[in-house]
């Protein structure tokens, strides 16, 4: 496949280029420059910057014309988030969902006045969405659902649990599955609702992760009334909404991440040069040359990967199984690459605080680097995908040698 650029995307590159170098906040990536680390400055921070970009016109980029976007190309939005990975600039944090969930999703199977009410708020950051998918025996058996909402006149009353749901705690607005008819097999009886968050009777309680910050929580639905006319599409048609939803969960922000994971990686190395151990640099042990050597290289891997991600989406216009391979490979890879980083530290590096190596930025990658292989599908379902949809082996059977069977 042939991936060099046209003249147009050359320009575009250009102009995105120059719109970041002249945007970014005043100091940012200097070491004088306080990054905020607390969910709660972060959230401040994001809402200033998202708005920012969404006032430039860098918003909804995916977005049709038709409802504000830009309509930008696929290769428009590589280009996007490579020069946003290039120039360190902050990455799209609380209106993720909104942008990349909420707004396709309803676009898909919204009715026109859903999509006059609740696309333009996304597009200027002015009101934040959760996703309320997850529940305690709902994770990766989703259609499992529970939650119910049960129809009475012109409303729903909704009743249950979610969990691990992002942002509920700050979150406007809810895309939640819920389940509609009890009587039907589980796939056929969910139903999708666009839920307003201050109503009475919902009651977010934020989870503390094991970085201190509480960015997800367990939500409760005590008979909430819900108007019927929050129902997306058709009742008992959630299970094909929910995947739509699902399919724009890796997008093309994904494809920038090579180039952060670049950015780091020189960022170790540096850490390696600077971190003096038994008389010599980090760097230059050889108990360390090896590793760094292999995270240099497990990264080319990622980008190969990621071409041939891109390559596939070109050719027939939406991810492939390429997908699974690409997230089961940089999330172990991300876990790696902290793991290394920690151990350049030596035993100091399990101290985090102000005075941490390079501002506590390691230390923070490494205990988020679990979500990762957790969050938008776990590494165990991505190897059950790629089992049998890449590798064609049967569904569902444990191997056992055949005389076992
Ligand atoms: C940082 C983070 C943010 C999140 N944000 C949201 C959010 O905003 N909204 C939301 O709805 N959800 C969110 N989630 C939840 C996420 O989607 C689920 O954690 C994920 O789908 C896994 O589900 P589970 O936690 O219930 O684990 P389970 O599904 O209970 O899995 C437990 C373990 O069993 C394994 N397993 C399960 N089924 C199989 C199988 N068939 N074959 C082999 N192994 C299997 C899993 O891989 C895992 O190791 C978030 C998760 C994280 C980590």
């Amino acid at each position: 496949m042939d991936l060099a650029l046209s003249p147009e995307e050359e320009a575009f590159r250009a102009e995105v280029r120059e719109w970041v170098g002249g945007n970014l906040p005043d100091g940012w990536g200097t070491p004088a420059y306080k990054e905020p680390r607390s969910f709660e400055e972060r959230v401040v921070f994001s809402k200033q910057w998202e708005k920012k970009l969404s006032e430039a016109g860098y918003a909804g980029l995916h977005w049709p014309k038709e409802y504000g976007g830009r309509g930008a190309t696929y290769m428009q939005q590589i280009i996007f988030h490579e020069e946003m990975a290039r120039a360190r600039a902050p990455q799209l944090f609380i209106n993720f969902v909104g942008m990349n969930l909420a707004g396709p999703t309803i676009m898909a199977h919204g009715s026109e006045e859903q999509k006059k009410r609740y696309l333009p708020p996304i597009l200027s950051m002015d009101e934040i969405w959760c996703q309320g998918f997850s529940e305690p025996n709902a994770g990766s058996d989703l259609a499992n659902c529970q939650t119910r909402a049960d129809l009475d006149g012109d409303h729903f009353v909704v009743n249950g649990q979610k969990i691990w749901t992002s942002f509920a705690h700050v979150a406007d607005w809810c895309l939640l599955l819920c389940r509609t008819d009890q009587s039907v097999p589980k796939h056929k009886g969910l139903s999708y609702l666009l839920v307003d968050m201050k109503l009475p009777g919902i009651d977010p309680r934020p989870l503390k992760q094991v970085t201190g910050d509480a960015e997800f929580n367990e939500v409760f639905f005590t008979d909430v009334i819900v108007p019927r006319s929050q129902l997306l599409g058709e009742m008992n048609m959630g299970w094909t909404y929910a995947n739509t939803t699902l399919s724009h969960e890796r997008g093309p922000a994904f494809l920038g991440h090579q180039i952060r994971f670049r950015n780091a990686l020189a960022d170790m190395f540096a850490h390696a040069n600077r971190t003096i151990r038994d008389g010599v640099p980090v760097s230059e042990h050889p108990a360390f040359r090896g590793r760094l050597a292999a995270a240099y290289a497990e990264l080319e891997i990622m980008r190969y990967i990621g071409l041939r991600n891109i390559t596939s989406i070109l050719r027939n216009g939406r991810p492939g199984t390429e997908g699974s391979v690409a997230k089961l490979y940089w999330s172990h890879m991300v876990r790696r690459m902290q793991e290394l980083a920690l151990a350049v530290g030596g035993p100091a590096a399990a101290l985090d605080g102000p005075d941490a190596d390079d501002r506590g930025q390691w230390q923070r990658g490494y205990l988020m680097s679990f979500a990762q292989t957790i969050a938008a599908g776990s590494s165990e379902i991505q190897k059950n995908i790629i089992s049998e949809r890449v590798l064609g082996m049967p569904r569902g059977e444990v191997w056992a040698p055949k005389e076992k069977r």
